[in-house]
């Protein structure tokens, strides 16, 4: 069911309008994002819509496709809503909290994001509600403050350490374009991307990987580059340039936390490398950039499982350019860039590695890089 028939049925009402904002995919810059470093995400066109009509003040009730029971509440603080439509109160909060008069309102959500799989359906879900919001009151709230009012709903009401990067890509990405973002001074530049003048494209290769430990590897990860950085003497990994990796990982005894720092400082040069062969045209030449991240991923991050390394592996085999697991890690999905025409073989050659070991089918789909959060 759609989120206008949704409404339409729980609410009895037409809704004030349709709001949509898209998952997305990191083309590269992975775990750089809490490091303050760079990323290169781009909107997938799969989106969450929200529809979204007025209620009385103080008043929100939400409801979702993906869930049979409807939810309401009042001005909460954090803890108070739980479950998925605490993504939606922490919203509500996080604006109350940076000072604005939220309106009341009755929320329907749809989504064509799949959930749990590393394109960010919760950040897509916070990006439309947030959106629809600030329409809907009239706040007064710039684009780039955003992303990191949504992602303090995710940090401090959902109580999920994400950095600033799904959120700035729903928010922030172009249809055509990948979004070069700083995330210490959260400046952007709009990267041209359109694949398909080129006669390549991106397949996207859904794992369907059962995601394991996420959320405490995620966070061991964070805490062993934020003591890196206090070694270090630094403010974040991301003041450690590529010319002082040596020098640093010099200085350092645990080999384990080498590894963290050298994905980290690797990964963020590979990004500016990445953004200056895009902007120079050169498209086919990030293919190897794309591999050396995953490979820093595999080895240094240690943040894949068997499932992602034999897709990225045989979607090499078939001829990608490059390929990288895209996402936290531990699984979710893997990124190819590939001639547009070889899709259909790529796709066959990693169902086939899949086979010959017994994993669970992938999904394979060509992501076409979108647009992000906006009144449809
Ligand atoms: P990801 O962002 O990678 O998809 P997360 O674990 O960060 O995975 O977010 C998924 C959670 O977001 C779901 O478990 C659910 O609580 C919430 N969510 C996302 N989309 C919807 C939706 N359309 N309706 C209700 N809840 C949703
Ligand atoms: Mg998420």
């Amino acid at each position: 069911m759609s989120a206008l028939n949704l409404f339409r049925k729980e609410f009895g009402a037409e809704p004030a309008g349709l709001w949509a904002a898209p998952g997305r995919v990191n083309l590269i810059g992975e775990h750089t994002d809490y490091n303050e470093g760079f990323v290169l995400p781009f909107a997938l066109p799969q989106r969450t819509i929200a529809a979204v009509g007025p209620a009385p003040a103080g008043e929100w009730t939400v409801c979702s496709t993906f869930e049979g029971e409807g939810i309401s509440f009042g001005a909460t603080e954090p803890g108070e809503v739980t479950g998925w439509a605490a993504y939606v109160a922490g919203i509500v909060w996080a604006l109350r909290d940076a000072g604005f008069d939220v309106p009341g309102a009755r929320i329907a959500l749809d989504s064509e994001v799949p959930v749990g799989s590393g394109l960010s359906s919760s950040a897509a879900l916070e990006s439309s509600v947030l959106t629809a919001l600030i329409d809907l009151g009239g706040l007064e709230l710039p684009l780039e403050r955003r992303p990191a009012l949504a992602q303090r709903a995710e940090n401090v009401y959902v109580g999920a350490p994400t950095g600033i990067l799904d959120q700035s890509a729903s928010i922030r990405c172009r249809a055509g374009r990948a979004l070069f973002l700083d995330c210490r001074s959260y400046e952007i530049k709009q990267i041209p991307f359109d694949l398909a003048a080129e006669g390549l494209a991106i397949l996207v290769i859904n794992s369907n990987a059962p995601h394991q430990h996420v959320d405490g590897e995620y966070g061991a990860r964070r805490k062993s580059c934020e003591e890196a950085a206090r070694i270090l003497g630094v403010p974040a990994l991301r003041d450690v340039p590529l010319a002082g990796l040596a020098d640093a990982l010099d200085r350092l005894d645990d080999e384990v936390m080498r590894r963290r720092v050298r994905h980290i400082v690797t990964e963020d040069q590979r990004v500016l490398d990445t953004v200056a062969l895009l902007e120079g045209g050169r498209v086919r030449e990030i293919g190897p950039l794309l591999t050396a991240s995953h490979a820093s991923m595999r080895d240094d991050f240690e943040i894949t499982v068997p499932q992602i390394d034999v897709a990225v592996e045989a979607a090499l085999e078939a001829g990608a350019y490059g390929a990288r697991m895209t996402g936290g890690g531990f699984g979710g999905c893997v990124l190819a860039l590939i001639d547009a025409d070889r899709a259909p073989a790529v796709t066959e050659a990693v169902e086939n590695a899949y086979g010959n070991r017994g994993f669970t089918a992938p999904t394979c789909w060509i992501a076409v890089a979108s647009e992000g959060a906006a009144r449809l």
